[in-house]
């Protein structure tokens, strides 16, 4: 299976020291009452992240929709109750992943996240990416996908391949929102998962 290497995106993980290292819970406590942007004007609930520490497999989608906000966890609407079967369907639960959006706070309208929205929360995700330290990141939707990569390719073209970034594999699907409104992509993001599950298998 071919693995593309695309420009650095400026999402990589630096290689820390280990005194570098935190935790998630200290990343939590830096982000603190965050309002490095203006969408903390009009969220209810900061959206971190959740899942296992030490994940292998991580889920990155674009930001909190209105469940999300109101619930301060990701992924929790009718988009997250399809990504937690997306997940089951290579027999993993979501405690064994971890799941986490390019913005931890909800835009208004749910409007895409601009870009010095995505600037301002950008070190945090980093940072949790550093501590998870994943073997591979599931980058779900069209967003994600082209801020991770730091590419305008379409998500059509960029599912279902694996990307490098700085060791971690990559590799974009649609995400769960866009499959509800087109379940005839399903098939599609089934095989991207079973790509990825034979991936964990095999490494
Ligand atoms: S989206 Fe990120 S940077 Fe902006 S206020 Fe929320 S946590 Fe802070």
């Amino acid at each position: 299976m071919g693995i593309v290497s695309l420009p650095s995106s400026g999402m990589e993980p630096e290689n820390p020291t280990r005194s570098q290292v935190l935790t998630l819970e200290e990343v939590r406590n830096e982000l603190g009452d965050c309002k490095r942007c203006k969408l903390h004007q009009t969220r209810r609930t900061i959206v971190f992240g959740e899942g296992n520490e030490k994940a292998t497999l991580m889920f990155i989608g674009e930001g909190p929709g209105y469940d999300e906000d109101v619930q301060g966890r990701p992924f929790v609407g009718r988009a997250g109750q399809l990504l937690t079967k997306i997940i089951q369907s290579i027999n993993l639960q979501r405690e064994e992943v971890y799941i986490a959006n390019i913005i931890k706070c909800r835009p208004p309208q749910n409007r895409n996240p601009e870009p010095d929205e995505i600037q301002s929360c950008n070190p945090f995700l980093r940072k949790q990416i550093q501590v998870i330290q994943p073997k591979i990141i599931c980058a779900l939707g069209t967003f994600s996908a082209q801020t991770l990569l730091k590419t305008e390719t379409k998500i059509t073209a960029l599912r279902g391949k694996f990307y490098d970034l700085e060791g971690i594999k990559v590799i974009p699907t649609y995400h769960p929102a866009f499959l509800l409104r087109n379940p005839d992509k399903k098939r599609e993001v089934w095989e991207d998962m079973k790509k990825i599950a034979e991936w964990i298998n095999n490494a």
